[in-house]
């Protein structure tokens, strides 16, 4: 599942593509994607005429600003974007075509069929699910140190699910989580209530230089991810602890080991992430 730097690559990539494109026409092929409102023709036609102002991220959403409508959108598993000429066949995974008057297409494809759309008025997809409920933006300045402080104390769980669940802090997931975690020393089934302020620190410190170093190398290519240009990003070259079961850890040389933690796969170093029991 494409995680924040994944979804940040396919925002800007999109805001290249289509901004300041005029919507003449919706095609839905598949309805299960589209969750607001229940009637696609309803969505259909409320997006006819309306402008793609700009593309934004919050979490792992990706929100259309259009000329008095807000589309929400969440890739999931295996959604993805391109921008075609309307006359370029189209993929049998194709489900949502969004018809410019320019006489190019913006394609929603899914193999998996998890990904969804929501259609609000301006305003109102911040104050109803799906993003009413999402935590801290951890690229955003309001993420301080005293700020995760707050959010991880007393908090009766590991850490690793912690920092999964999305009300506390948005888009991270799997690899990022492992990738922060390896950083910081700390190993994903640690009380979070029995972390100390300098692991905090450093945890907060490998939460920002990951996710930051991820954006700017265009994401991870993982499994299948391409983001909205076709483009693969590069960070799974730079990967330190993900996907790395059974290799030599890079900092120690001790073997990478693979556990289950909140019912994810999960990679650590036993040496550099020791379990202290507290
Ligand atoms: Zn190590």
């Amino acid at each position: 599942m494409p995680e924040l730097p994944e979804v940040e690559t396919v925002k800007r990539t999109l805001n290249t593509l289509v901004q300041g494109k005029k919507i003449q026409k919706v095609t839905v092929r598949l309805p299960r994607i589209i969750r607001r409102p229940d009637d696609i023709r309803v969505f259909e036609t409320m997006l006819e005429g309306h402008t793609i102002e700009r593309v934004e991220r919050r979490g792992k959403f990706l929100r259309f600003l259009l000329d008095g409508l807000v589309l929400v959108s969440h890739l999931r598993m295996e959604g993805r974007y391109g921008l075609y000429a309307a006359e370029e066949p189209l993929d049998k995974h194709t489900h949502v075509i969004f018809h410019f008057e320019d006489g190019t297409e913006l394609r929603y494809t899914d193999v998996r069929q998890f990904g969804t759309m929501d259609l609000f008025l301006p305003g109102d997809d911040l104050s109803l699910p799906p993003l009413n409920k999402l935590g801290l933006e951890p690229l955003d300045p309001e993420f301080t140190p005293e700020a995760f402080k707050d959010l991880v104390a007393g908090k009766n769980t590991k850490i690793k699910p912690l920092l999964l669940n999305q009300a506390y802090v948005v888009g991270i997931g799997n690899i990022y989580v492992d990738e922060s975690l390896h950083r910081a020393g700390i190993h994903p089934e640690t009380a979070a209530k029995s972390l100390t302020a300098e692991q905090l620190n450093r945890l907060h410190q490998a939460i920002v230089a990951t996710l930051t170093e991820a954006v700017n190398a265009g994401g991870s290519s993982v499994k299948s991810y391409v983001n909205g240009q076709g483009v693969s990003g590069s960070y799974q070259h730079k990967l330190l602890i993900y996907g790395r079961k059974d290799q030599a850890c890079y900092s120690c040389g001790s073997v990478v080991e693979k556990s289950v933690v909140g019912g994810r796969g999960t990679h650590f170093c036993p040496s550099c992430q020791p379990l202290l029991l507290m």
